[in-house]
């Protein structure tokens, strides 16, 4: 999903930053692709290059829990399952939102919801202070199609089904709309 968002962005005269995790797909071409490992390095490089941005998308599934501690050396196995202790990962979306100054960048973010899909996603697009949330089913993931709902303050939401390429159309064209409203 991010890949078809940057290059649709690309291909309507945008200056695009993919910050992405690993994954197997090639460099798209015009787009600046800063790759991380960690959600800490995703929310420093996302800080940085939305300094100056009309808008941020988050596309990316961000664990919400890290290891509280990193061996640098093969766990050698014991006689006992060894426990494993989780901290959490910062939000990436949530902390823009929190820092941001003026109604720049404009925030969207996706929401995968297994029930109550619409409840759920009004909950994040308000407890993240988004401007846009992408509702859909795990039906989605791996798959080219979904069937999504368009969430945004004060309006109806909205419902899409279609592929990837036209689901990026569609956001771009929503978030392109709040930023000539503020502009
Ligand atoms: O809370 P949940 O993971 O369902 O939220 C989904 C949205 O929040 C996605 O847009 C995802 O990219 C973003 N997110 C984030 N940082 C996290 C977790 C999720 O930016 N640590």
């Amino acid at each position: 999903m991010g890949w078809a968002l940057a290059e649709a962005a690309r291909d309507r005269g945008a200056r695009v930053t993919l910050v992405a995790g690993p994954v197997c797909l090639p460099n798209p071409k015009n787009v600046r692709l800063i790759r991380v490992e960690s959600a800490r390095g995703m929310l420093a490089a996302t800080r940085k290059a939305s300094r100056a941005a009309h808008a941020v998308i988050g596309a990316a599934a961000v664990a919400d829990w890290r290891p509280l501690k990193m061996s640098r050396s093969k766990l050698k196995k014991g006689a006992a399952p060894p426990a494993l202790r989780l901290t959490a990962n910062p939000d990436v979306l949530a902390t823009l939102a929190r820092q941001r100054r003026s109604a720049f960048p404009r925030l969207a973010g996706f929401a995968l919801e297994t029930n109550r899909l619409l409840a759920n996603a009004k909950k994040k697009l308000a407890a993240k202070s988004l401007d846009l949330v992408v509702a859909n089913s795990p039906a989605a993931l791996g798959s080219d199609r979904s069937r999504a709902y368009m969430i945004e303050p004060g309006r109806a939401p909205v419902l899409f089904f279609g592929n990837k390429k036209k689901l990026a159309e569609l956001i771009l064209t929503r978030l392109l709309e709040a930023i000539r409203s503020h502009e």
